[in-house]
């Protein structure tokens, strides 16, 4: 049986990797910055009865055992390794919202590289064969243009969020070069979910359209809506973390459905589903248009398909259906409560 640290567990991809790997029958533990009963020097805790809400969400909480790990913290890191020893390290944490990271660059900086390294140089330095992936993003390729973007594209970063992801991406293959640790970076492109935090503007829209199709009668205010992204879906993006780790040499892969669409497009395909006519509840605001922006993203993902044998099954329009259905089931849940 193989045994998993998920740092960032609490997070959208660090609960659906939880779900995939128990399902694969890994031990799985989790990391995450909550006050919980520290790992050292006691053994592992005992899952505390509220774990993280996603992993309730998912019905897992009493399946991860779930430890409070400060990864800025290089000797709690390498004593957290040294105890758990794990097979797979997946590093899923950090401040993961591009439009705060320009409110909050310092800070996003540090919590994409500072645990990185540490972990990193944990394995080497305790002699681990532990394989490693890092969440690297295709806010990195910056504006793709039409060309679509593969591993051998060069990064051209426009947001602190892609700044830090570009230098934990070089920790990550500096590791894999000079020490020859099995390091993984996926480049993945958007990727939703209904566990998604309302701050992202793929769940603000839906959550937005399904108050709206309930009578709220408010206006959802976006910013900029001819940006174009790739859309996919988180439950099916965790099995190529996974899967990135099972090869025989490590390597990296960009992870995408391949096809873009504008914001506007998802917008309208959103208030389709729900039966409304998006221009007559949505309006645009200055305010909310980041300082730099990504027009469009595009993503050639043939080496994953090639050589992971993954593929997207959902598309955009998949990706919706799923999280308008599950915000109606939210909704109704909390009417019930309320009634
Ligand atoms: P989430 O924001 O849902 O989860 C990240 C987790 O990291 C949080 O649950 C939190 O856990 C922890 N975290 C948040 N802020 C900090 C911080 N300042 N310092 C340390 N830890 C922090 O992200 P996702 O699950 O969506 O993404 C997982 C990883 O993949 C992230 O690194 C993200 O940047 C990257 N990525 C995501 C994409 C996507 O479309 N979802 C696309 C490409 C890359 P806790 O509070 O429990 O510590």
């Amino acid at each position: 049986m193989k045994t998993a640290l998920i740092c960032g567990v609490s997070g959208q991809d660090g609960a659906y990797l939880a779900q995939f790997l128990l399902r694969k029958g890994y031990t799985v533990h989790g990391g995450t910055r909550a006050v919980l009963p520290a790992l050292l020097p006691a053994s592992p805790p005992a899952l505390p009865p509220t774990g993280p809400p996603n992993l309730r969400r998912l019905g897992i909480a009493d399946h991860v055992q779930v430890h409070a790990i400060d990864l800025n913290d290089a000797a709690a890191v390498r004593g957290c390794l040294a105890q758990l020893r794990p097979d797979e390290i997946y590093y899923l944490a950090g401040q993961s919202s591009v439009g705060l990271s320009f409110q909050a660059a310092a800070a996003t900086l540090e919590s994409h590289t500072v645990g990185t390294l540490n972990l990193l140089e944990a394995i080497r330095q305790l002699g681990l064969s532990t394989r490693y992936y890092n969440a690297c993003s295709s806010e990195c390729f910056g504006n793709t243009g039409e060309v679509p973007a593969d591993e051998t594209t060069p990064f051209a970063p426009r947001s602190p969020y892609a700044t830090a992801k570009v230098a934990a991406y070089w920790e990550a293959t500096r590791y894999r070069q000079a020490h020859g640790l099995y390091v993984c970076s996926g480049i993945l492109f958007n990727h939703e979910s209904p566990l998604r935090p309302e701050h992202f503007v793929t769940r603000k829209v839906v959550a937005a359209a399904c108050r709206i199709a309930a009578g709220s009668g408010e206006t959802l205010a976006l910013g900029d809506l001819e940006v174009q992204r790739d859309w996919g879906w988180a439950p099916e993006y965790v099995e190529a973390m996974w899967g990135m780790l099972q090869q025989e040499t490590p390597d990296d892969f960009v992870v995408a459905t391949g096809r873009s669409h504008s914001l506007r497009e998802f917008v309208a395909a959103t208030f389709a589903v729900l039966d409304l006519d998006w221009q007559r509840h949505v309006g645009t605001s200055s305010e909310l248009l980041r300082p730099a922006e990504i027009h469009v993203s595009r993503a050639n993902p043939a080496k994953a398909a090639a050589r992971l044998g993954w593929r997207a099954d959902y598309g955009m329009r998949e990706v919706i259906a799923a999280m308008v259905a599950a915000e109606q089931e939210r909704l109704r849940a909390r009417g019930a409560t309320a009634a």
